[in-house]
């Protein structure tokens, strides 16, 4: 089990023009899919952004925003939020293929920033189906 305060979601900005994100939150409320990982009998926290449209930069200030307002209203410390980037990013997928700027994106968020991040969110058993037939990629 993965001990974290706070999980902040990175959706795609391009596939959020037509996604509620549903899917995101029903799998963290169900402990599902990349969230199966996380205790669902203590407090966790979720917050979903999309990455600002390409070339994702705008997970840098997003981020940052989180950080600094988690840790002086409420105590949060860096080292207990994880990030989560949508499987619309990380995955080839019915919205389309990974995202081209995957590496830049995690290169943010691990690097510059230093915050824990997984790729994944929700895992649909049609698109698992889909990778296994290499019908998507990845
Ligand atoms: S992973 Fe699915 S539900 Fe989540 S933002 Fe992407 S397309 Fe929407
Ligand atoms: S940077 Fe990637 S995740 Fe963000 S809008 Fe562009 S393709 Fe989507």
């Amino acid at each position: 089990m993965i001990e974290k305060d706070y999980i902040a979601v990175i959706q795609c900005h391009i596939v959020m023009e037509r996604c509620s994100g549903y899917f995101c939150e029903k799998a963290f409320h169900e402990r599902s899919g990349l969230f199966s990982d996380y205790p669902a009998d203590r407090p966790l926290r979720m917050i979903a952004m999309t990455c600002g449209a390409c070339c994702g930069l705008a997970v840098h200030r997003k981020l940052l925003d989180l950080i600094r307002y988690s840790e002086k209203k409420e105590g949060i410390q860096r080292d207990r939020i994880m990030v989560h980037l949508a499987t619309c990013i990380t995955h080839d997928n019915y919205h389309g293929p990974v995202c081209p700027h995957l590496d830049y994106i995690e290169t943010i968020i691990g690097e510059k920033i230093q915050l824990d991040f997984r790729r994944g969110t929700r895992i649909s058993d049609l698109s698992e189906k889909r990778r296994e037939n290499g019908i998507y990629q990845l």
